[in-house]
């Protein structure tokens, strides 16, 4: 929908091909099974979202969205075992959007459907199709359909996810595959709708990630109709617990202790969910020497990423944004730029992702030199962050893609870290030889 509004500015017609049932209002899809788990917006896809449909956040806002802004106290938010986001972490400017993934879709898709010059076909696409004289895609050719039912385009935009056959297609036309960049993360999730008696909990957001040692993790999401999402995931093909009291329990475990005691109170709604979702997966389109003309691949056709991160949907907003500069670029060589764009923007996500993966989620991939040493810097910084207003507000706009991740910290923050981390050592040293010390004090006699 993004690259239909992208395209609309560019193209006379645009046409959405899409092969499931698209209700006429916020609900559930077949074919986008992971909707039914939390999906959370990064501010940044929430920006990028508003650029391309102006009105979209105040409008999700109207229908019940929950907006944190100026709302630190409403945020729990953990990272790689350390509690980042809270409210004497957070400074007031954070804003956040809580919009459920069925609710995001429809604002987006009646918004995007309302657009004069694009309409929408309820059917699937069978493969593109390809006219190898000139090297380049001239439409599609639909799945209930023969050859004489072609439709002819001057581009196609395959935004199919991470079922994309494009791989299999251009290997058939000659041009070889993408190579792949993958991490085996091994990660299956398990979600509840909840009901919360209110006033309970002033959060709204609640998350903490799997570490190492814990390789099970849980996010807790209040959405626009009053449920909550709640999910439990395991890391390194580990089981969450399935059930409303194994998820309770994890509360306990891994949340502050005033919220599993609130999740105890809610009742659960409706069934459980499950997704697994083996490897994330960066298709390198940038790292072809050759590629035909007339077709281009976003969105998860590109790059999908361990979806704990709750990266997926702002990456792709992002290559929307990508994919209109290149129009607007006016350079011929659509395919070639995007792909060089994406590469770009996608890079150092992926770099992070992998490493919080390959060193902390117990993941197996191919792991550069550096990553095991970065993941132990960062380890660090998290830790100092806990309790430093500074450090976290750095990461978390880095993490929400807001502030660039090709920045890394400066000497000053690095200096920080350190002698924060250095402090706590310190007063832990101090701590234990004055118990100790205790112990050994002759203990006195009546
Ligand atoms: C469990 C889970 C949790 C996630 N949590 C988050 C999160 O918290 N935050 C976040 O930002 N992201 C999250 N993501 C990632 C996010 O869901 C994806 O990045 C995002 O949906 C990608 O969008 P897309 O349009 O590329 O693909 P999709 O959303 O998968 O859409 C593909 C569309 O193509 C259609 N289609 C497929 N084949 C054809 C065909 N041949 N013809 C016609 N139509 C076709 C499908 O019906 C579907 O509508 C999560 C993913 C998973 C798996």
């Amino acid at each position: 929908m993004c690259a239909a509004r992208v395209l609309s500015d560019h193209y006379d017609d645009v046409t959405v091909f899409e092969r499931d049932e698209l209700p006429d209002h916020p609900a559930n899809r077949t074919a986008v099974p992971q909707g039914r788990h939390v999906h959370l917006l990064m501010a940044r896809g929430a920006n990028e979202f508003e650029g391309l449909f102006p009105g979209l956040l105040d409008d999700m806002v109207a229908a019940g969205v929950p907006i944190l802004e100026n709302r630190p106290d409403c945020i729990s938010f953990g990272a790689a075992g350390h509690l980042l986001g809270t409210q004497s972490t957070l400074r007031d400017e954070f804003t956040a959007y809580v919009p459920s993934r069925p609710h995001l879709e429809w604002q987006i898709r009646t918004r995007a459907l309302a657009i004069p010059n694009v309409r929408l076909v309820r059917q699937g696409v069978a493969e593109p199709r390809y006219d190898p004289v000139r090297e380049r895609v001239t439409g599609v050719l639909l799945e209930a359909g023969d050859e004489s039912s072609a439709v002819p385009a001057d581009l196609v935009v395959d935004t199919t996810g991470r079922g994309t056959r494009l791989p299999v297609w251009l290997e058939q036309w000659g041009f070889g595959r993408p190579t792949e960049d993958t991490v085996d993360v091994g990660i299956k999730y398990a979600t509840h709708q909840v009901r919360i008696p209110d006033g309970l909990l002033k959060e709204m957001v609640v998350v903490a990630g799997a570490t190492r040692e814990k390789p099970i993790g849980l996010g807790m999401l209040l959405y626009e109709d009053g449920l909550w999402g709640l999910t439990t995931y395991g890391t390194g093909k580990v089981e969450p617990p399935h059930d409303f009291a194994g998820m309770c329990d994890l509360a306990d475990d891994i949340l502050p202790a005033h919220v599993g005691r609130a999740l105890r109170q809610g009742e659960p709604v409706g069934d459980v969910a499950f997704h697994a979702y083996p490897m994330s997966r960066w298709r390198r389109y940038d790292k072809m020497r050759r590629f035909p003309t007339g077709i281009i691949p976003l969105g998860d056709a590109v790059a999908s990423f361990n979806p704990t991160f709750g990266q997926g949907m702002t990456m792709t907003s992002i290559q929307a944004g990508n994919l209109q500069a290149v129009l607007r670029s006016g350079d011929p060589d659509i395919a070639g730029r995007l792909a060089k764009a994406t590469a770009k923007t996608t890079w150092p996500v992926w770099a992070m992702t992998a490493i919080g993966d390959l060193s902390l989620h117990n993941a197996t991939g191919e792991a550069r030199w550096w990553y095991r040493p970065v993941g132990g810097l960062f380890d660090q910084f998290l830790g100092a962050a806990e309790t430093d207003p500074v450090l976290a507000e750095w990461f978390l706009r880095r993490f929400s893609l807001l502030d660039s991740l090709y920045m890394v910290p400066s000497a000053r923050l690095v200096g920080r870290t350190i002698r924060h981390n250095l402090r706590a050592l310190l007063s832990e040293k101090v701590g234990a030889v004055r118990s100790s010390t205790r112990e050994r004090e002759p203990v006195p006699s009546r």
